[in-house]
Order: structure tokens, then C-alpha cells, then sequence
């Protein structure tokens, strides 16, 4: 299976056809929806069926075990292998993920701690921070620092690597609840030119203008070293 949304965050129709389809879920030849992960939710979108008819994918999620992408949908209809559809992705609510996505990387260099946790809807997103105890997080400074980053329109960008290049500069590794999968001969790094570079798998808007103007909804105490902070689009 293709899975174009890692080539091209931006393709928002694709055709292609069914290869199966029972109560799991839907598994298309090719396909543009971003499955749960890493935080970001997965995305939502309309079949157009061979007869006119639609079909809608409510939730798009990764097989743990075939790692096949199984699309959610609505209904009870099942669609025969090798039926052809028109997939549309519900590019409102992708292109937002992808605002907030990316923002939550600038985050991570206006706060340059580890990283213990992060999650994120179409409307905010959140990183927790491991953050030591005599280190106030102002509130205002990381929103001004935000915007100013966000106002540089910088160019984001792919770029392959190897776990074993990776495990040669561990600092790019922020997470520190979770690890890249250092065994594998390629891993996909994001680059924030000039700013930050790590491994991701989700998506991403191409410049940082594109995200807009963002606010610091809260920063919560969540244990002794823990700091939560909370960001939203303006
Ligand atoms: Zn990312």
C-alpha cells in the first residue's frame, strides 16, 4: 500500500480500489489518510463509489500487526476487493492537525526540554515537558517566541535518515517516552530549517507562516517535574 500522505502532506483526491473490506476496517491499494499516531488523530474523509454512491471514513487507525492502514466506516456497508472509489480527505480538519502538528515542534525549541508526552485535535495540542523544579515557564514569553518563529515562514522539510546515523546524534531525539525505530534502514527526520530537526511521522505544513497565529491556552503542574503546556490556534 502506498501511503502518499508521507510523500505529500498536500493531495487531498486520490483514486484507487478496495483490497478488502470487513468489520476491522477498509484497506485501500493506496491511500491519503494519516492513521492514529504519535499523537495526532486520524483522518476523516468521503468515498465516492463507482455507482455515485459515498461512503464515509470516520477514523483511519494502523494494524498493529499487518500494519495495513484500516480505514473506519460509517455504516454497514462492505465494498468487494477490487471496487474502485475516489477517495476526498476531510482537508479542513488534516490541514488544522498539520497547523498544530507542526507548531508543537516549535514549541520544542522555544522549550528545549525532554519531552515526556504530546497529543493534539483540530482545535489545540499539547506537549508535557520533563522540566527541572527551579524553572518557571512564563506563559506570555512562549507565546511571543512562538509567534515570532511562526512569523519566519520557515521552510519545513523531509529528510531521510538511518537509525544507525540516528543513533550517532541522540540529541535529536526530544521524546523521551518514545523511542524512533532505531532498527530500521530508513527514518524520517522533519527539519524546521534552521531551528529544529527530529524524527516524525506525522504531518506537516510546509512553511511555518501556515500555522498562523497561536495562543498558550495553559501551563499545568501535572508532577513534581512535569509541566503540560497547552497551545491553540489564535
Ligand atoms: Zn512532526
Amino acid at each position: 500500500m502506498a501511503e502518499q500522505f508521507y510523500q505529500d502532506a498536500y493531495q487531498t483526491r486520490l483514486a484507487t480500489r478496495v483490497l478488502l473490506h470487513d468489520d476491522a476496517g477498509l484497506v485501500l491499494e493506496d491511500t491519503l489518510c494519516y492513521p492514529l499516531g504519535g499523537g495526532q488523530p486520524g483522518d476523516c474523509a468521503t468515498l465516492t463509489l463507482a455507482d455515485g454512491g459515498a461512503l464515509r471514513v470516520v477514523d483511519t487507525r494502523r494494524d498493529r500487526e499487518s500494519r495495513a492502514i484500516l480505514h473506519q466506516t460509517e455504516g454497514r456497508l462492505r465494498l468487494a476487493p477490487g471496487a474502485e472509489v475516489t477517495l476526498e480527505l476531510d482537508w479542513e480538519r488534516r490541514y488544522r492537525h498539520m497547523r498544530i502538528h507542526t507548531c508543537l515542534h516549535l514549541l520544542s525549541v522555544v522549550l528545549p526540554f525532554g519531552v515526556t508526552g504530546g497529543n493534539l485535535s483540530a482545535e489545540s495540542g499539547r506537549l508535557d515537558f520533563d522540566v527541572p523544579e527551579d524553572v518557571a515557564l512564563d506563559k506570555d514569553d512562549i507565546e511571543t517566541r512562538l509567534n515570532q518563529l511562526i512569523a519566519r515562514d520557515l521552510p519545513v522539510a523531509i529528510r531521510m535518515s538511518s537509525g544507525e546515523a540516528l543513533k550517532a546524534q541522540p540529541e535529536l531525539i526530544k521524546t523521551m517516552s518514545v523511542t524512533p525505530p532505531l532498527h530500521l534502514p530508513e527514518i524520517r527526520l522533519v527539519e524546521v530549517e534552521g531551528v529544529d530537526l527530529q524524527p516524525c511521522g506525522g504531518t506537516h505544513v510546509a512553511r511555518t507562516g501556515e500555522i498562523g497565529q497561536v495562543q498558550v491556552r495553559k501551563i499545568e503542574n501535572k508532577g513534581a517535574r512535569n509541566k503540560r503546556v497547552v497551545i491553540a490556534l489564535a
